[in-house]
């Protein structure tokens, strides 16, 4: 039985090697599953947890006067609702950057795990089908990993949702701006993104962070355009507007 237990253990951690450092603080895990040690898993900062009022629209926290820095500029009906799993602050952060810059790709199903609780306990309409806001071609090619659609396919899977893949084109590639507000970036992105067979869907669309929208934006305009019934958003993690917390 000992020498079975062994074998397994050489199997396990052959197919899933331990982790040498966590990913939010650097430290060594040693024993301790997971992506994160115990204080990082405990500093992650959940949504639904945050103290103090939330805009009912895109989840994040409301500023002194109660206002939402995040959707406040958003135009009108084009993302029904939008809800990220954490505040982009702590550990998370070096979860992402892992995923998106190391390709630790098989974070991916944790964070399925995140983004499937965010959608029961934001209670958000069940969708027809996910899709992932797309990369341009030329980016993915750099990237090499599409983490957008690593995304929607491990909540699709969690969920019993299809992903639509192909759906949703991102044909101009577009510099990002970080800096620029939500309307000036919204109308650079104008004519990004190409959009087929959506027609009276509702989607869901899925991407890693939140700044100011105006990416997923372009992408509600398109799918809207071309015939969806409703867009929402979710996101692993939505970045505060400075100042604000
Ligand atoms: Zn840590
Ligand atoms: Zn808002």
């Amino acid at each position: 039985m000992g020498r079975l237990c062994a074998c397994f253990d050489a199997l396990s951690s052959l197919l899933c090697p331990p982790r040498a450092s966590c990913m939010g603080c650097k430290s060594l895990l040693g024993t301790e599953s997971g992506w994160l040690c115990s204080d990082c898993q405990k500093a992650l900062k959940p949504m639904s947890d945050l103290k103090g009022d939330r805009c009912p629209c895109c989840g994040m926290p409301l500023d002194k006067r109660g206002r939402c820095r995040t959707c406040g500029d958003w135009p009108e009906g084009l993302i029904s609702f939008a809800r990220s799993a954490f505040l982009y602050d702590g550990p998370i952060r070096g979860m992402i950057h892992a995923f998106k810059f190391n390709g630790v790709y098989r974070m991916a199903e944790e964070f399925g795990v995140y983004l499937e609780n965010t959608m029961i306990l934001e209670k958000m309409d069940r969708p027809d089908a996910l899709i992932p806001v797309p990369m341009h071609k030329r980016r993915l090619r750099k990237r090499g990993l599409d983490h957008a659609l690593l995304l929607a396919r491990a909540l699709g899977r969690r969920a019993g949702l299809p992903v639509w893949e192909g759906r949703l084109l991102r044909v101009k590639n577009t510099p990002q701006q970080a800096k620029s507000s939500a309307s000036s970036r919204h109308t650079a992105l104008a004519g990004a993104f190409l959009a087929s067979g959506v027609g009276n869907s509702r989607i869901l669309l899925v991407d890693d962070v939140m700044t100011t929208g105006s990416t997923a934006l372009a992408c509600a305009q398109t799918l809207l355009e071309a015939g969806a019934q409703s867009v929402q958003l979710i996101t692993l993690a939505g970045a505060p507007i400075k100042g604000l917390l």
